[in-house]
């Protein structure tokens, strides 16, 4: 249990701060992405190095103290509330790419922005998300949803080697040879096995593509929404799309567009020539009047243009569930529940095509799931609002998973199960009762010990 002179105890090993609430710079240590859900530990770690992260979870193993991390703060599901230790990783940035290899290494606060701008300079490049902002473990451990996850699947199927402080306090790789069983639950499950120092994966030889997205006035998204649902059915696996409803508040620091009224954003990256390109978005651009048109070819570094994910932190409640498919009637449903007159308020409400690489297995297995789905919707919701009602209205057409990374802010702190197959949970409950039987890593999508038998860890 926490003690004040815990925190001192702490300190003592440790150079990094250690703040405690009512310290200078806490609010400031604590502070994410999501202004909606915020961790208020006992306190709170600002780790510099791997040597600091193995200390402090030692000493969190020694006094049973529970234990979160955060890199970024876009993705908390459930908070530390007044107890528990926070470690943050924003300080450990570090980047190196093997362009032999193909491979980066980073370091545990490192973001996405960073290794983009290092691989392009070896004509290479990441399986990363919409975001630059965003976290690269916190989204890998996650499985990770890339912008070209249609041509080369989940960032976590790259991942080939994983640096770990456990929750025992002892510093261990994972890879496909040492630690298999861990190295399969941490591609996949989520922050629940202890703070991941530092992570390598595969790199992609991608330089340029095809992109950008296309702007309808929210009173054609009926025929928007259609025209893209039957386009996904014949696009090559080099094509990855989404379409999002946006309902931007219209207020500062959002741009004059697209905020105001319901606007839909078709976000297209395509791994061709331009001329290529322009002919395969014709159906698109036929569906409806554009508002704007940002499609081109552009260098692999400008990927951020592609969705325009918010760079300022903001707050949300965000849901996902995973579709079996989309035909004329769940697109019908979708309009139902969030097309003009259904009183929905979500600022986002976002289909992602899957399927091509998505739907076949990981060259080393893992625990990212999925396989079967062909889109996945996802809802940003304002605080206040009805975060569940367009998933569970859509929920018919799911395959009854959710992508863990697209789930975030209050009401969002269940056990982790939606977000695989039964059998894959249960694997990941015994291995999760092997390193943290007691636990401590409860602060993410919660997998629960699992014991089965009784092992002990090499
Ligand atoms: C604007 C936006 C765009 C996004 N785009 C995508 C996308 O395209 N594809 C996709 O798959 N996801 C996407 N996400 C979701 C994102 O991947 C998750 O929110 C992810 O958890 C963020 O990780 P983070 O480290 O940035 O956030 P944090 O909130 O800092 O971390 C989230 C969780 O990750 C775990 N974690 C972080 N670092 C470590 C560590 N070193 N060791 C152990 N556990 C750790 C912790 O349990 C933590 O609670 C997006 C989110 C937002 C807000």
């Amino acid at each position: 249990m926490y003690r004040p002179a815990t925190a001192h105890r702490l300190a003592g090993r440790l150079s990094g701060p250690v703040l405690g609430p009512g310290d200078e710079g806490y609010a400031a240590e604590v502070a994410g992405f999501n202004r909606v859900l915020r961790h208020r530990p006992a306190m709170v770690l600002g780790a510099r190095d791997a040597t600091q992260v193995r200390k402090a979870v030692a000493f969190a193993a020694e006094t049973g103290l529970p234990t979160a991390v955060q890199a970024t703060g876009h993705g908390p599901s459930r908070v530390t509330e007044g107890s528990g230790l926070l470690i943050n990783t924003r300080r450990m940035t570090g980047v190196s790419i093997d362009p032999v290899a193909r491979t980066a290494r980073v370091e545990a606060g490192a973001r996405w922005r960073q290794v983009v701008d290092a691989a392009a300079v070896h004509g290479l490049a990441p399986l990363n998300g919409s975001s630059p902002l965003v976290g690269v473990v916190g989204y890998t451990l996650g499985g990770g949803l890339a912008l070209l996850s249609r041509a080369y699947g989940f960032a976590a199927d790259h991942v080939t080697a994983v640096d770990i402080v456990t929750p025992d306090g002892l510093p261990r790789t994972a890879t496909a040879q040492r630690n298999p069983d861990l190295f399969w639950a941490l591609r996949g499950g989520k922050g629940n096995f202890g703070v991941v120092t530092a992570l390598e994966f595969g790199l992609v030889p991608v330089t340029r593509l095809y992109g950008g997205g296309l702007f309808f006035p929210g009173d054609d998204v009926a025929r928007v929404l259609h025209a893209w649902r039957a386009w996904t059915e014949s696009v090559p696996e080099e094509t990855s799309s989404s379409l999002a409803l946006l309902r931007m508040p219209d207020q500062e620091p959002i741009p004059p567009f697209p905020r105001g009224g319901l606007v839909v954003h078709v976000r297209v990256a395509h791994l061709g020539p331009g001329d290529e390109g322009e002919r395969l978005v014709g159906p698109l651009r036929a569906a409806a009047p554009t508002l704007a048109d940002t499609l081109g070819e552009m260098p692999y570094t400008r990927f951020a243009d592609i969705h325009n994910d918010p760079a300022f932190p903001t707050p949300y409640d965000q849901r996902s569930v995973m579709l079996r498919a989309l035909g004329p009637d769940a697109a019908d449903d979708l309009l139902r529940l969030a097309g003009p007159g259904s009183g929905c308020t979500d600022v986002m409400v976002e289909l992602r095509h899957l399927g091509g690489a998505l739907g076949r297995p990981a060259p080393v297995p893992g625990a990212t799931d999925h396989r079967d789905a062909l889109y996945c919707l996802t809802t940003l919701g304002r605080p206040g609002g009805r975060p569940d009602h367009v998933v569970d209205g859509m929920a018919h057409h799911g395959t009854g998973r959710s992508h863990l990374n697209f789930l975030a802010g209050p009401g969002t702190d269940r056990p982790a199960s939606r977000g695989y197959a039964p059998a894959d949970y249960a694997r990941l409950g015994e291995i999760k009762a092997r390193y943290d039987p007691d636990n401590l890593f409860r602060f993410d999508h919660t997998i629960s010990p699992r014991v089965t038998a009784v092992r002990t860890l090499a």
